[in-house]
């Protein structure tokens, strides 16, 4: 699961950033990066550690920024893949958590109008789509560009000469911290904790502007009120997601995670499921598992021979 962050206050963000990023490190990613906003907007990323990375970037002004923490879901982990990812005139950023999965469609469309891609990844779509529909207002160009998108997101955007963030999500975790006039964007509490103690956390289709004046949320074009939750929780307590153990934690983690990942190949209509990919697609399947997940691919190939009747085989993944 990789990591999203953002600040927006008085303070270096550049600083924050950092910080926070290495609060959502347990999450685990292949590379990492930043977009500040200071006078103008400037990027910083690479296939590297956080710490590592951060001793690169040198000490820039700004105090309006977004981070994130990548896992590789399309194109390999490398400095270009790493994000955030800018449009053709380096002037939006963004972040992404999720798959979109319409995007070799949404750019085969940008590239035929000129579009020019740096990265093998899904989000880079989203930057330039923002880049065409901006004209003055970055939520409003946000929500027409999440309009073309099909999967998962969480995203979080700044742009050159705009003092805001625009955050939006769809079944991809975000949240809004709230500090004392200073405001973070994050994948989870713990990104946030050592800064703020209130949290507003965003639901599907949700959009937010985040500027120094407040945070305003708006869904389906309509603005809406969102609770603001005080989190009893301290840092150490808040990686554990309120739950005594790490295990528990990850036990009911296993919903959410199994339809993130699940994303990229099946349609959720209501409670039901669509599959993209049909078992005859498949002429075999190795299921792969280390410990107690290796005898439930034992149990799993049984069923994929006697229902799908595909012949399986089940490895020991070390
Ligand atoms: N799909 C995006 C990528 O491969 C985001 C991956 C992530 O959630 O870290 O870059």
């Amino acid at each position: 699961m990789c990591g999203i962050v953002g600040y927006l206050g008085r303070r270096n963000a550049r600083e924050i950033l950092f910080s926070c990023l290495k609060r959502l490190e347990y999450r685990g990613y292949d590379s990492c990066g930043i977009a500040i906003v200071g006078e103008e907007l400037r990027i910083f990323k690479d296939k590297k550690q956080i710490a590592e990375l951060e001793r690169e970037v040198p000490e820039i002004k700004g105090s309006i920024g977004i981070g994130h923490t990548r896992w590789a879901t399309h194109g390999k982990p490398s400095r270009e893949n790493a994000h955030p990812h800018l449009d053709c005139g380096n002037k939006t950023a963004v972040v992404h958590n999720g798959i979109i999965t319409n995007f070799q469609k949404l750019r085969e469309d940008l590239r035929e109008r000129g579009h020019l891609f740096r990265s093998e990844t899904d989000t880079e779509v989203v930057s330039h789509l923002i880049e065409e529909k901006f004209r003055g207002d970055l939520l409003e160009a946000v929500e027409k560009a999440v309009n073309e998108l099909e999967g998962s997101y969480a995203l979080a955007v700044v742009r050159e000469g705009c003092r805001e963030i625009i955050a939006a999500r769809k079944e991809s975790p975000l949240i809004i911290g709230i500090g004392d006039g200073e405001y973070f964007v994050s994948s989870d509490v713990p990104g946030i904790l050592d800064y703020a103690d209130r949290v507003i956390y965003l639901e599907d289709g949700d959009i937010a502007r985040i500027g120094e004046e407040g945070v305003r949320i708006f869904n389906c074009g309509r603005e809406v009120e969102r609770e603001i939750h005080k989190v009893p929780w301290t840092s150490e307590q808040a990686e554990k997601g309120g739950f005594e153990h790490f295990m528990i934690k990850e036990i009911f983690e296993q919903p959410s995670v199994l339809r993130l990942m699940l994303g990229a190949y099946v349609s959720f209509i209501g409670p039901s499921l669509k599959f993209e990919l049909r078992p005859r697609d498949f002429s075999r399947i190795l299921l792969l598992g280390c410990g107690t997940s290796f005898y439930a691919c034992l149990v799993g190939r049984y069923y994929f021979e006697r229902i799908a009747r595909i012949p399986v085989s089940a490895e020991l993944a070390s």
